[in-house]
């Protein structure tokens, strides 16, 4: 099969493979081991991580804090101001289409007397600054919002957010699993205060990540979610995943020094997957394309049930507009937010491409979704024949 499911999560690069390789068999050493060599091994390849990383994002390497992964960092950072601001107030400002990482957290602390206040987007997928800003109230201590999309690849305006943000004295955090190592992403340029990251989205291992808290503004604070030996200045204890973390660095440099051709390559494919699937009738694509990631298509096909698309698609690794909770399929809560029936979101499909994907790939891909979709309306009931 073919895969074009790369917001799920990317391949590993082989570079990045053979980066990890030696901190997996020789030098297994503790980061923390101060007393042999073992140790100052690993931790000399954890601090030329922790640069690798900062370059991509134009930040100092005592600024990341090693996590396992995205949903962590995002814990960590969302739970943990909320702790450490708690005598300043209890409100935090996000979106509807945040991933579940953010909305879950919120949730969570909603039980715990947290009040939260979740935007709306508009059709495109973007939030209305002017009701970001009258959303916002003494107590509000932090705003949350994704830099992309996993499922539309729609950019929210960062620098107006934290613009915002900073105005009113409240952090800004941006969940930028999606978009750091596909876009250029500069911290300070986008003034971030706080923002989660993961390895396997950007051609990395699975199970490490990073959060980015800026240090220049002693405001920037947060409370340690795990406790323990006090590993990375206290924020986060637990013996440091070396091989991942000399993974997540490799993969870093590799984007930087790659990025830019791969995502003008990768958005030609994009745009030529995209135009040609709209060709077919009844078709839209989901979310505002002039601000949207060039790796990305999310497209509705109207008439066509979403399971037997997905059925029918079997070459092809894509993501439906459902997500599978416990008991039943819903339509995916993002699309839906820009509006769509529950129908046309059961109906879209999103495709995301990699550095690997090449124009073959992309050429049976769209003729393999032309000849399902004709397939599936001229058995449906509703298409007009
Ligand atoms: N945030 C976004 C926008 C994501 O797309 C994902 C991954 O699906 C996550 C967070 C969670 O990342 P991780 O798998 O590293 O925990």
């Amino acid at each position: 099969p073919i895969y074009l499911d790369n917001n799920a999560t990317t391949p590993l690069d082989p570079r990045v493979l053979e980066a990890m390789l030696p901190y997996l068999t020789e030098h297994f050493g503790n980061a923390a081991s101060r007393d042999h060599a073992f140790g100052w091994a690993a931790k000399e390849a954890v601090d030329y991580a922790r640069e690798q990383i900062a370059a991509l994002i134009n930040s100092n390497p005592k600024e990341i804090i090693f996590t396992s992964g995205a949903t962590e960092s995002n814990n960590l950072a969302i739970k943990g101001v909320f702790e450490m601001y708690a005598a300043k107030g209890n409100h935090i400002i996000t979106v509807t289409t945040e991933h579940k990482a953010v909305l879950d957290t919120c949730k969570h602390l909603e039980k715990l007397g947290g009040a939260i206040t979740y935007l709306n987007v508009n059709k495109e997928g973007l939030i209305d600054l002017n009701e970001l800003e009258a959303a916002i109230t003494p107590k509000t201590i932090l705003i949350s919002v994704m830099y992309a999309n996993n499922e539309t690849g729609v950019i929210q305006p960062i620098r107006e957010i934290s613009a915002i943000a900073h105005k009113y004295g409240i952090l800004f955090m941006t969940d930028a699993t999606q978009a750091v190592g596909k876009i250029p992403v500069d911290v300070e340029a986008d003034k971030i205060d706080l923002m989660a990251f993961s390895g396997h989205k950007l051609y990395g291992p699975k199970g490490v990540g990073a959060l980015y808290v800026r240090r220049k503004n002693p405001s920037v604070k947060i409370t340690a979610q795990m406790d323990g030996g006090g590993h990375e200045r206290g924020m986060r204890s637990g013996t440091l995943n070396v091989p991942g973390i000399v993974g997540l660095g490799k993969a870093c440099e590799l984007c930087r020094l790659e990025m830019a051709n791969d995502a003008e390559r990768i958005g030609k494919l994009r745009d030529h997957l995209e135009t040609e699937l709209l060709q077919i009738e009844e078709t839209q694509r989901n979310g505002y394309k002039e601000h949207c990631l060039p790796h990305v298509a999310n497209i509705s096909f109207k008439y066509v049930e979403g399971e037997s698309l997905m059925m029918g698609l079997k070459d092809l690794a894509v993501s439906s507009g459902s997500a599978c909770t416990s008991a039943s399929m819903e339509p995916s809560y993002v699309l839906k937010a820009l509006g769509l029936s529950d129908n046309l979101a059961y109906s879209s499909l999103r495709f995301s491409l990699s550095r690997f994907t090449t124009a073959e790939q992309i050429k049976y891909a769209i003729s393999h979704v032309q000849e399902v979709v004709e397939k599936l309306r001229n058995m449906s009931p509703h298409w007009k024949m």
